[in-house]
């Protein structure tokens, strides 16, 4: 009898999971990948340990409310102010989270396997005058968070790339966001993201950084 509890109660779990709105995704390389800049254990922890935790943490807060279990992530974002009261800050801290994270991993890729194109550097040069002043302003916008957060290139609205920097899990995309822009780049500076290879040597994971930016998905991002 127990035995039959215990699966039957698995069964629903595995069933509940499968229709969560939200999902962990994949990655679209191995844990390994982008060794040496970015450690196994590191990419296997911030997945499944914090990545997880996020969509987990915002399935949870979407139980009780039917209506937004169909929504998208971006829907929830951007739709921020009309969501009840009570899951404001789930869907900002663990919403955030989960859409970070799912452009992070997308826009890694192993070392050497894709490269800026032309098109891609004229438009960088265009609002940042050089590749190399591109990537100190980037560098310094990731260095100079204080406590955990990210560093973007954002395509603004009027088509100009822009680089900034937010808090906790915040991003562009949402409504509470001074400057609004569609994320084209990302840099998670969180602890987790880097401690057990750098400790607290941050500028060296960000300089290590440039050595894995999937520049084919930036590209992607920025002509969409
Ligand atoms: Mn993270």
């Amino acid at each position: 009898m127990k035995q039959v509890i215990l699966t039957l109660a698995l069964i629903l779990t595995a069933l509940f999971s499968s229709f969560a709105q939200h999902k962990l995704p994949g990655l679209p390389y191995k844990y390994s990948a982008l060794e040496p800049f970015v450690d196994s254990t590191t990419m296997y922890i911030h997945l499944n340990n914090h990545h997880a935790a996020y969509v987990n943490n915002l399935n949870k807060a979407l139980e009780k409310y039917p209506e937004l279990q169909n929504k998208s992530i971006e829907e929830l974002l951007t739709g921020f102010n009309n969501l009840p009261a009570d899951i404001q800050t789930v869907v900002r801290n663990s919403g955030g989270g989960h859409y970070n994270h799912m452009l992070f991993w997308k826009i890694l890729a192993p070392a050497k396997t894709t490269s800026i194109s032309e098109k891609m550097e004229k438009a960088i040069i265009k609002d940042f005058k050089s590749i190399d002043a591109f990537k100190a302003e980037f560098e310094t916008a990731a260095a100079s968070r204080f406590g955990s957060g990210w560093a973007w290139l954002i395509k603004l609205p009027s088509g100009k790339l822009s680089i900034v920097s937010t808090a906790n899990q915040d991003n562009n995309i949402m409504q509470i966001a001074e400057i609004k822009g569609k994320p084209i780049l990302a840099l998670d500076v969180w602890e987790h993201a880097y401690y057990l290879k750098y400790q607290s040597k941050r500028a060296a994971y960000i300089k290590a950084f440039w050595n894995i930016v999937n520049w084919t998905e930036v590209e992607r991002l920025y002509n969409e």
